[in-house]
């Protein structure tokens, strides 16, 4: 360990990443107006096969735990876990805040901000949009603030990169009404997009000012669409079960047949809702897995259309997507499936071949940052995804504004 006496002023972040099932941590030291990662982690597998993991910057192992499910069979439990974990390795740091990933900013909140007691009566309110993730996100939030009430916390939104949004990208063919009271296409993922148009523009700042979609291809998938690195239309909608199938949501489907599921079958709401959240998408089309990895593998032929429906879908909204920016410039891949699957790479670009999309397979097989051949009309690009990243430097900005 680091000589406290040596470090105990350095200041440092946390950004926590709660979801339901798994806490994601990671911390960063501070320098100057950037940030640089000490430690990273993530307790996985919370009521299942709980397991805590903790890597440095290097990538070397600091922990690798395994827990009985009743050890840690609540969210709360493994925030304990975590913070126990954690404790001694912050004292080394002088701690100036900690940053969260809260999916739904709803229609108030296009940029991070400060935790108050109103912000999190505002962000309670929102509950009921995103209620599988906002309330996990929150907790941590709450726990900290019982804790260490001197801590500043900031929310960072998924919905807020995407909140520029035109009316018309916004809107449900619904009555206006509904959308006076929130029900818009809000679109999530924002954290992610906002940290790939960052490096698009560090990368390729030429690209990077055009006509750009981005396919954000992990267990949730969307895809969004960038004009000079600004968020024009999401695939994601009111909820995150909108637009692409994911690994296990249903992803767009005719509103008809959750009528029919209710009116017909007898579902109850929360049926239906476990249906389209949990038991669908590459799981409910091939009934093994929602793991892209053990698809691919599989020999099943239920397996190769789970993979090819989900290649389709992601062709087809990249399309719709240029549609909407009038032409497209190029195309990035990011998330598990999109930085790891050349198979799921290829496949796209395949059925993209007539827009002139051209992949390179070595390059693409190699995991290359740019996979086009030559002779695309575009280029294919792969960027890793940090939202962590993106939260921590949010965190900075908002507590650095704080100091004037
Ligand atoms: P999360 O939304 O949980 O952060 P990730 O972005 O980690 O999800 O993506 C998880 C998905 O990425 C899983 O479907 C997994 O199978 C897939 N994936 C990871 N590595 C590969 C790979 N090498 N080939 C195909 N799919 C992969």
């Amino acid at each position: 360990m680091t000589d406290p006496a040596a470090t105990a002023t350095v200041p440092a972040l946390l950004v926590i990443n709660a979801g339901s099932s798994s806490i994601k941590f990671k911390l960063y030291r501070v320098e100057g107006e950037d940030i640089a990662l000490v430690l990273g982690g993530a307790l996985d597998g919370i009521g299942r096969l709980p397991r805590l993991r903790v890597k440095d910057a290097a990538g070397g192992t600091l922990v690798d735990q395994s827990f009985g499910a009743d050890e840690i069979a609540t969210a709360t439990a493994a925030q304990h876990i975590i913070g126990d974990w954690l404790l001694p390795r912050v004292r080394d740091y002088r701690m100036i805040g900690v940053g969260h990933r809260v999916v739904h900013g709803g229609p108030v909140y296009s940029g991070p901000v400060l935790v108050d007691d109103t912000v999190l009566a505002t962000l309670n309110g929102f509950i009921p949009l995103a209620p599988l993730h906002q309330l996990s996100n929150l907790d941590p939030i709450r726990v900290l603030r019982e804790r260490r009430p001197d801590l500043p916390q900031v929310a960072c939104f998924d919905t807020a990169f995407h909140r520029g949004h035109p009316e018309l990208s916004e809107r449900f063919a619904l009555p206006r009404a509904l959308y006076d009271e929130g029900v818009r296409r809000y679109g999530f993922h924002g954290l992610s997009y906002e940290y790939v148009a960052s490096a698009l523009r560090r990368l390729e700042p030429e690209i990077g000012r055009g006509r750009v979609v981005v396919a954000h291809l992990g267990s949730g998938a969307s895809a969004c669409a960038l004009r000079d690195g600004r968020s024009i239309e999401s695939t994601m909608g009111f909820t995150a079960l909108d637009g692409l199938p994911m690994g296990t949501r249903s992803g767009a489907l005719d509103p008809g047949v959750v009528l029919h599921l209710i009116e017909q079958k007898g579902l109850s709401a929360a049926e239906v809702g476990r249906m389209l959240y949990n038991e669908s998408g590459l799981l409910g089309l091939s009934g093994i897995s929602n793991d892209m990895r053990e698809l691919i593998a599989s020999p099943a032929p239920e397996a190769a259309l789970a993979v090819e429906f989900f290649c389709l879908k992601v062709a087809q909204a990249i399309a719709a997507l240029a549609t909407t920016l009038g032409g497209l410039d190029a195309l990035v891949f990011t998330a598990g499936i999109g930085e790891h699957s050349p198979e799921v790479r290829a496949r796209i670009a395949g059925r993209l071949a007539w827009l002139g999309a051209r992949l390179d397979p070595a390059a693409n097989a190699a995991g290359a940052a740019r996979i086009e051949a030559v002779g695309s009309t575009m280029p294919l690009l792969v960027i890793p995804t940090d939202e962590e990243r993106m939260i921590g430097r949010h965190t900075l900005r908002v507590l650095a504004s704080l100091r004037g």
